[in-house]
């Protein structure tokens, strides 16, 4: 089976043609640019073609990604009829969608109704949609939340101290996000352990960082909430902040509550902190160097997962695994050994040399340690193509 995936931005498209068997990524690619002129990166194997090519929509971007892929040179298939499906990461489902759904006039309704929720997303999303619906109209499609996997938690876990009116008129509440990630690292964790009965703590660490508290397969609480602004520290995101914060900055220097959130979504952060960059490459060379604003921006980071960690833990009443994941959480040994350093409490000890590995499924735990720590490396296309094809083969029985 053949499946497309489609993560579509305000600008930009990302696609990947996979077998939701067993993985194989046959073509994947991006366009850029969408609306200001359009540039296709299309890569098979360690092959990468660049072509410019007009895009003045989503459609004419889908367009090419559909050609490049039939092409007889640059491409892998010979027609578009070879592709199954189609599975579209879709950024908010708020109440309406606690699973990934197939798309039909009432799905699009419903995902056009939590736009007030997911404002910059969710019309991207949309246009990517609608554009593959325009260009393969007999081809299923399937829309694959970030929030779904999120809408097992309680009512103690997802409602905010505020007055109910907010809840049942607007429906704010949590909701969190990197849902896909979480769902797929629960799954694979359930793997490894051999049963589907234990107690989680997934960090997803990367430019954006989330953590979710996991027992028997679902979702209990998550770091993120109505929107991914919440939570932890990251890249450029300042995390959990006192709302007065905002009233404040605003009525001081006359600015806007939009213009405040975008400080705190794009400028805030680890960026912030160090003064230096959200990339923690850049930040760990820096503190290497002796950077003191770089190891505050690393300490914050490390102290405020630990935190999360721990507040999950009793949440839980005890862990039985931890894992990490996403680009920080694979790759970056110093992060995991920061954040663990604070988890000895609960009996985390984790193995220095085993915790060197970078990007790859790994114990790095010891043998004597109270909770197994495991590095996995998460697959959101993956898991978008295998709920697209677990629904569409259901459909057709
Ligand atoms: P993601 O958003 O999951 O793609 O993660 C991006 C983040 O992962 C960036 O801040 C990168 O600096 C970080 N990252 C990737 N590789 C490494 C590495 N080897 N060491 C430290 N951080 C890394």
């Amino acid at each position: 089976m053949n499946v497309l995936v489609i993560n579509a931005g305000s600008s930009s498209l990302k696609y990947q043609l996979m077998n939701p068997e067993t993985g194989d990524v046959s073509a994947k690619g991006l366009c850029e640019r969408i609306y200001i002129d359009g540039r296709l990166t299309h890569k098979v194997g360690d092959k990468k073609v660049v072509k410019d090519i007009p895009m003045p929509t989503h459609s004419e971007a889908i367009q090419a990604v559909l050609e490049i892929l039939v092409d007889p040179v640059d491409g892998v298939i010979k027609s578009v009829d070879e592709i199954d499906a189609v599975g579209h990461r879709v950024l908010h489902g708020g109440m309406k969608f606690s699973d990934s759904c197939i798309i039909d006039d009432a799905c699009i309704e419903a995902i056009e109704a939590c736009i007030p929720l997911g404002p910059l997303h969710n019309p991207a999303n949309l246009m990517g949609i609608r554009a593959c619906q325009a260009v393969m109209p007999n081809t299923p499609q399937v829309a694959v939340f970030d929030t779904a996997f999120h809408m097992t938690m309680p009512p103690k876990a997802y409602r905010y101290a505020i007055p109910t009116e907010y809840y049942k008129n607007d429906d704010i509440r949590r909701y969190g996000f990197h849902g896909t990630s979480h769902k797929y690292i629960a799954r694979r964790a359930a793997e490894l352990m051999g049963t589907k009965n234990f107690k989680m703590v997934n960090c997803h660490l990367g430019n954006g960082s989330s953590l979710s508290a996991v027992k028997d397969g679902k979702c209990q609480d998550t770091s993120m909430g109505l929107s991914p602004l919440a939570g932890v520290p990251m890249g450029t995101r300042s995390g959990d902040i006192d709302a007065c914060v905002v009233q404040f900055i605003c009525n001081k220097y006359g600015m806007s509550v939009d213009d405040c959130l975008t400080m705190l979504n794009k400028k805030s952060g680890v960026l912030a902190l160090s003064g230096v960059s959200s990339d923690f490459r850049d930040l760990c060379a820096g503190a290497e160097a002796g950077n003191e604003d770089c190891k505050l921006a690393l300490d914050k980071f490390y102290y405020e997962v630990a935190k999360y960690v721990g507040a999950y833990t009793a949440a839980l009443n005890g862990i039985d695994m931890l894992t990490f994941t996403a680009g920080v959480g694979e790759n970056d040994a110093d992060a995991r050994a920061g954040i663990c350093s604070y988890l000895g409490f609960m009996g985390v000890k984790i193995d220095p040399e085993k915790n060197k590995i970078r990007g790859q499924e790994m114990k790095i735990s010891t043998e004597d340690s109270a909770v197994q720590v495991w590095v996995i490396p998460t697959n959101e296309e993956l898991m978008i193509a295998q709920d697209t094809a677990e629904l569409v083969n259901a459909a057709k029985k």
